[in-house]
């Protein structure tokens, strides 16, 4: 079955077809890294992420490519209150960003480009918009976007150039008098000092925040990709931006789906820095697993407003210790199944589970529908926790407990905990492994290596002792 999008640019849900078959070239505006991520940052994240993984277990093969916005007035600001390179802050938060997303079991991209490597791209694709007309520098070495050059603009976010004129002045207009028209926008701005800068041909400075993913996108993808993606407040400015840079430099479609997930809110305001009505995804860690945070993101369709509050996690939790424990269940049955292969009457009920999956297909082939895909995982864990008991044949255990993990896996929840390994296990058994050498017991040190390497420890003997670590 095919898989339907909505697209933001159509405000419809269209069939998915790939430039390329079997192949999607995806891009997802990432964070701009001066702080540990909220948890509004968190929800594109786990909804691309599960776009991806749904993909991939369709067979696509996906190249999936997020920048880090490194160079950035608020990076800035903190780089001069702490008094370092704003390069200290930027590494900090990246470092820190990805490890919550290894926390939330977000895959890495394909590729995470930064901007303050990417500028030589933009320096080209600015000088070809001067070239083709479509920007202009102003005496202060501003480079500005001619917005009324690109005659599709507005199309992304279904504005009218004049509408934005007459009434969103104030929003366009933002103190930068050389503009030839107030809805242009800039491309490369004059050093202030103490910032960052690169030289370019029309003043010491650096980019404006908008062509940094028109520039990553063509470089790591190419000049025409499948689906863009982030959160609705992008689609304006920024996205319309890209279109406008890409389009006009380039003469070709930029992007073919646009996806935009909806805010998480707070008292159905919308979570952000700004407004201080945030929770980090670290401070939600110290209380919850954060596969519960990633089941409460997926709990609701991805365009729909999503609220956070403690009830909604707790119910978040319940439902997804409703998986972890059925799964932990069967596996415990599985010790003590009967061999062979299924019962007609097994056969039976296997192919009636089947039927959960195709819910679940289906409701992911509907423009990702995670609500209802969750909702086809309840069902066959129901469907288990009446089916399945110490009588089955161990194939039969198998084959439902798979069935559970593999649709958990593409909504990226682990629900198959594996046995925490303690440092102090680890020591304990290099310990018994000296002692067999010492006892000239070399069959049963080798073991000891050996399990050891099975749970992903490697050993080195050095002059001063045993070395470990973890591959
Ligand atoms: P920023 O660091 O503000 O550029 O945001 C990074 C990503 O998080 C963008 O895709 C934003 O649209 C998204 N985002 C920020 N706040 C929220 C929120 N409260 N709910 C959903 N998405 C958000
Ligand atoms: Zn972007």
């Amino acid at each position: 079955m095919s898989m339907k999008i909505y697209n933001t640019l159509s405000k419809q849900k269209e069939d998915f077809v790939p430039i390329e078959e079997g192949k999607v070239r995806m891009y997802v505006c990432g964070p701009t890294v001066y702080n540990l991520i909220h948890i509004g940052n968190a929800r594109p994240m786990i909804v691309f992420d599960t776009v991806r993984k749904y993909m991939e277990h369709k067979g696509y093969e996906v190249n999936f490519v997020s920048n880090f916005t490194d160079v950035d007035d608020k990076i800035i600001k903190k780089a001069i209150e702490e008094g370092v390179d704003s390069s200290v802050i930027s590494e900090r938060y990246i470092e820190e960003c990805k490890k919550d997303m290894a926390a939330m079991n977000v895959k890495p991209a394909s590729t995470h480009p930064l901007a303050t490597q990417e500028i030589g791209g933009m320096l080209d694709m600015i000088q070809t918009l001067i070239d083709k007309g479509h920007a202009y520098r102003a005496a202060d070495g501003t480079v500005y976007f001619r917005t009324r050059s690109f005659k599709e603009y507005g199309k992304l976010s279904h504005k009218n150039l004049d509408d934005l004129q007459g009434g969103n002045r104030s929003l366009l207009v933002s103190g930068e008098d050389q503009k030839e028209d107030s809805l242009d926008f800039v491309l490369w701005k004059p050093k202030k000092d103490g910032e960052p800068y690169w030289e370019s041909p029309w003043c010491n400075g650096r980019p404006g925040w908008h062509i940094e993913c028109s520039v990553m996108s063509k470089k790591y993808l190419g000049e025409e990709i499948d689906i863009h993606a982030g959160g609705e407040d992008l689609v304006f400015p920024h996205h319309e931006n890209e279109i406008a840079q890409s389009e006009a430099a380039n003469g070709k479609t930029f992007a073919r789906y646009w996806m935009h997930n909806a805010f998480l809110n707070i008292d159905n305001k919308k979570m952000s820095k700004s407004a201080g009505n945030f929770f980090t995804v670290r401070d939600i860690s110290e209380k919850y697993d954060l596969q519960v945070l990633r089941f409460f993101m997926l709990s609701a369709h991805y365009r729909s407003p999503l609220n956070f509050s403690a009830d909604l996690m707790e119910a978040a939790k319940n439902g997804y210790d409703r998986i972890v424990t059925a799964v932990s269940n069967i596996n415990f049955l599985l010790e003590s199944g009967k061999d062979g292969e299924m019962t007609a009457e097994e056969a039976a009920l296997a192919k009636e589970a089947e039927g959960f999956i195709t819910k679940f297909d289906e409701a992911m082939d509907d423009d990702f529908n995670t609500a209802d895909a969750i909702a086809a995982i309840f069902e066959l864990v129901k469907f288990a926790n009446t089916n399945v008991t110490a009588d089955n044949t161990k194939a039969f255990m198998q084959t439902i407990v798979d069935e559970i993990k593999m649709l958990s896996d593409i909504c990226g929840l682990i629900v198959e905990k594996k046995e925490e390994l303690l440092d102090s296990d680890i020591e304990a058994l290099i310990q018994a492994r000296q002692d067999a050498r010492k006892a000239k017991d070399f069959a049963k040190a080798d073991e000891i290596r050996g399990q050891l390497l099975d749970m992903g420890i490697i050993l080195e003997d050095t002059r001063e002792g045993v070395k470990w670590k973890r591959a």
